[in-house]
């Protein structure tokens, strides 16, 4: 039994939301109040811990996070530096612990950071530091990568190779290979790279854990596939897994998912069956969201419907028929709407049949047809965010979706009209640390205060509890569990996280660098 007192509990119960000790017995909530009281009611052995005034919280959830991704990106080399020269020295470093032959993976450089005139890095600059080991560094952007000669000789790229389709193997004017790769032609190398076993995937999650907690979170709902789902199961076999995950499956499994019998909900407290996940469009960076109308200065691009909703309805009711939530990705204001009408045929088929109303979410909600804002409230569909899109991405809203982004990641839209809100990160894509999306769901502005004091479109904002609801109360419901999660109550898990200042009482930009002092999973101290 634990009890900890002294402390400044905000509990995001109504009933009794600031407290001052909470008792703790195997793994869950005694009851919550004041030490003298709780003091009444502890027996047998209590280890007492006076929490000095710090800040107690429900543990945080990520409602949208690919953990493989994620737990592998940070075991890449991180090539995000002002320098060639300082992404070269950690390669170097990197190569030199590794075992030969072994690949050496990197991310984020930027050669226009690097130098004034745009030139690329060079193949010799790899091969000097990494002779006998494959080197491959991917850009930033994602669309261009920087290799050595060990890694093309793996991947067969040779001098007098064609172009891929859509990329580009550049060339210096003597025709040989410079080492860099855009488009699909960095396929060429990938598809050289052997593939994580499910034991490093395992590993890199494990690794992972420790800098989530310290981030303030305490659960994730994970979007990766079969390999995340199978080093998530070999985690919690051995006792490992410290998180609380609501694992999604993608759509092209739930026919398998039908002939099992697999349902949402399936599993433990600790790893538990979410909903089928499906694809109803691209995104805005390549301006491949489904859109009514044209991008801006694009009169013939509407981007790229995956389906209609007729389609979509047709895995929702398979699905629903064996008991599996849906949740769709949808960015463009077609694309939601498609996923709308999927929705409310599915609600209806519900009704129809006496099925459950299932909790079915919408992925991004990125931007939204005026007419279209009121029915996820309607249908009682969950709006799965992610904050952090907002300052990230409103220079390119503004740009190519012109005024449309008035109803664009407008959470505050979503929550008046009734809507329920599970806020997440997309990691990698974007940090998963969850004090910045509540920065940004709350100020509209970037970490560097732009675009402007009151922050883009402000009538979007959200106060500091609403955005804290949906990662926590909001996070637990789109996954079915806010019976034992997002809140600290009697009878809920202990899963909390404590910091050393209020976040109720800091300025914003105090978020940016907020750090949990200690998490508790289980009732158990993790960090
Ligand atoms: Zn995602």
């Amino acid at each position: 039994m634990k009890l900890l007192y002294n402390a400044n509990i905000h509990t995001l119960d109504e009933s009794d939301s600031q407290v001052s000790a909470i008792l703790i017995d195997s793994g869950r909530i005694l009851a919550l109040g004041e030490k003298g009281m709780l003091d009444s009611l502890a027996h047998g052995k209590v280890e007492k811990q006076d929490m000095k005034g710090m800040t107690i919280l429900p543990g945080l959830t990520d409602a949208h996070i690919h953990i493989q991704y994620y737990a592998l990106s940070l075991g890449k080399v991180d090539c995000e530096t002002k320098t060639k020269d300082e992404c070269l020295r950690r390669v170097a470093e990197r190569v030199k612990k590794a075992k030969p032959g072994e690949w050496v993976l990197g991310h984020g450089w930027n050669h226009n950071e690097w130098s004034m005139s745009g030139e690329w890095p060079t193949i010799n600059e790899l091969d000097s530091i990494a002779p006998n080991n494959p080197v491959y560094l991917t850009a930033k952007s994602l669309h261009a990568a920087w290799s050595n000669t060990s890694a093309l000789n793996l991947a067969q790229i040779t001098a007098d190779m064609p172009d891929p389709k859509d990329g580009k193997i550049q060339r210096d004017e003597n025709n040989r290979v410079i080492g860099i790769l855009l488009e699909t032609a960095m396929q060429l190398v990938e598809r050289a790279i052997p593939e994580p076993s499910i034991e490093s995937i395992a590993n890199a999650i494990e690794s992972a854990q420790p800098i989530l907690w310290k981030m303030g979170l305490t659960g994730i709902h994970d979007f990766d596939r079969r390999d995340s789902f199978m080093a998530l199961q070999h985690l919690h076999s051995q006792g490992k897994l410290k998180l609380r995950v609501n694992k999604n499956i993608p759509v092209e499994s739930l026919d398998h998912a039908f002939e099992l019998g697999l349902r949402t909900g399936f599993g433990d407290d600790r790893l538990w069956i979410g909903s089928v996940k499906a694809f109803m469009d691209g995104a805005l960076g390549p301006h491949t969201a489904a859109m009514f109308q044209p991008y801006v200065n694009e009169p013939e691009n509407r981007g790229i419907l995956n389906m209609d909703g007729e389609q979509l309805f047709e895995h929702c009711r398979r699905a629903a028929d064996v008991g599996l939530s849906m949740t769709v990705h949808a960015i463009g204001d077609r694309a939601n709407h498609e996923v709308l009408n999927a929705y409310q045929q599915l609600r209806q088929y519900e009704t129809e049949r006496g099925l459950p109303h299932l909790r079915h979410r919408i992925e991004h909600v990125q931007v939204l047809h005026p007419d279209d804002a009121p029915r996820l409230a309607k249908l009682n569909v969950v709006a799965s965010m992610q904050p952090i899109h907002a300052p990230s991405d409103m220079l390119a809203a503004d740009r190519f979706w012109g005024d449309r982004s008035a109803l664009a990641y407008a959470w505050r839209t979503q929550l008046n009209y009734g809507a329920p809100l599970a806020f997440g990160s997309d990691a990698p894509v974007e940090s998963p640390n969850p004090f910045l999306g509540l920065h940004a769901a709350v100020t509209r502005r970037r970490a560097d205060g732009s675009p402007t004091a009151e922050g883009w479109y402000p009538e979007q904002k959200l106060t500091l509890s609403e955005a804290l609801s949906a990662y926590t109360v909001g996070a637990a419901y789109a996954a079915n569990a806010e019976r034992r999660l997002g809140k600290l109550s009697a009878g809920y898990l202990a899963d909390l996280i404590v910091l050393e200042q209020d976040i109720f009482s800091i300025d914003p930009n105090d978020l940016l660098t907020m750090q949990a002092s200690a998490a508790m999973i289980n009732g158990e101290w993790v960090l």
